[in-house]
């Protein structure tokens, strides 16, 4: 990281399990990834970001490996206070102007927050997003007490926004109780902190019921996307005929740069159209000696990688072949499976199907072989 800039803290260093499983909830699966992975590529991904690093608790160092691979991460200490300190000064060494400091626990952190809480450090050395209270308030033991006034009260949320010098001092000052978060440390240092608008989606994850209600919100902020892709190749003697990632024995086969097979680049095609991520043509360059011959294979599971990354599921691949020979109904079930098992579907997700064009054409005439294919995604609702 160059000196200056923004940095991202992530604290990590529970050690609570969800109930049933042996690994500290941070990194337990929600919404198809371990709960860290996604505040940890929302802020990795961010444009005004240029280093995250994440405090995790003693032996958690595999966990953190198997969730993220190898990032930048510090031991952190037996209390909150004490893992951030542990992860400030870690970052001191590049001197950020600014950090952002967040919780594991609210996963679903949106790039909208990022910017207001980064705005606000403009004029103040502290943000935090916050959600106004909006049920009724009381005291209460085992009966009702009396109501307490919500207006003005606030539920206060993660990430917190700070100048990094007034943080970093703040932290090191403090010799109270344990804080509850890091904008009262900076208040009681003197600083002032804004309150910006907080995110629904950063609820909390604290009990095991939590995981399903957090599954439930981000399957509701997801949106469904389609795209077609469409390819034809030569059918010509001497070629083996690649369809579908199964190799399909015939007199003729399909000619190209790659394999030639039309079937995966149609749906490596629609795939990259689901993210609007250009075409085959321009992650596999056909004037790139290095794909002459190439498994297509890796076209179509690298397309399915690019979707991964931004958050998107694939949901649904329709296929239809267009050609007079070969009789497809007999490898259909062999091309679902091969299909499925490359973007790691069930093979209930993926559709074969096959037509002629009535011996008129190209298709008609046995020149070669039309594919088209249509990939049905969800993706997160930012995203779209
Ligand atoms: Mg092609």
């Amino acid at each position: 990281m160059t000196r200056g800039g923004t940095a991202a803290l992530i604290v990590a260093a529970g050690q609570g399990m969800r109930t049933g499983g042996a690994v500290p909830k941070q990194f337990a699966l929600l919404a198809g990834k371990p709960m860290i992975a996604h505040s940890y590529s929302a802020l990795a991904a961010h444009p005004a970001i240029s280093q995250v690093i994440v405090a995790i608790g003693p032996g958690q160092e595999d966990a953190l490996a198997a969730a993220l691979g190898d990032i930048a991460h510090v031991t952190g200490g037996a209390t909150r206070r004490a893992s951030v300190r542990a992860g400030l000064e870690a970052l001191a060494g590049y001197e950020p102007d600014r950090v952002l400091i967040h919780d594991a626990a609210r996963p679903f952190l949106t790039g909208p927050v990022i910017d207001r809480l980064l705005a606000a450090l403009d004029t103040q050395e502290g943000a935090i997003p916050a959600l106004p209270v909006a049920d009724t308030l009381a005291r209460g033991g085992e009966t009702l007490g009396e109501i307490v006034p919500r207006e003005g009260m606030y539920r206060v949320q993660t990430p917190q926004a700070f100048r990094f010098d007034a943080i970093f001092a703040a932290h090191k000052a403090w010799q109270g109780e344990e804080p509850t978060d890091d904008a009262q440390m900076l208040r009681a240092s003197g600083g002032t902190v804004a309150i910006v608008e907080g995110d629904m989606m950063l609820e909390k994850i604290t009990y095991p019921a939590d995981f399903a209600a957090a599954e439930a919100r981000h399957a509701a902020g997801m949106r469904v996307r389609s795209a077609t892709g469409f390819d034809v190749h030569r059918l010509v003697e001497g070629e083996e005929l690649w369809l579908g990632g199964v190799l399909i024995p015939h007199d003729k086969g399909l000619s190209g740069h790659s394999d030639a097979d039309v079937a995966l680049h149609a749906i490596t095609d629609a795939l990259l159209g689901t993210i609007a991520d250009g075409d085959i043509g321009m992650h596999f360059p056909p004037s790139d000696p290095k794909w002459r011959g190439a498994d297509s294979a890796q076209f179509l599971e690298h397309a399915a990688s690019l979707v991964a990354a931004q958050g998107g599921i694939i949901d649904f691949i329709d296929l239809t072949l267009i050609c007079e020979a070969p009789k497809i109904g007999p490898h259909r079930e062999s091309m679902r499976t091969r299909i499925a098992a490359l973007l790691r579907l069930k093979p209930n997700q993926v559709s074969v199907k096959a037509t002629t064009t009535e011996r008129l054409g190209f298709a008609g005439r046995g020149e070669g072989i039309a594919a088209q294919a249509i990939a049905t995604i969800r993706i997160s609702g930012d995203m779209a």
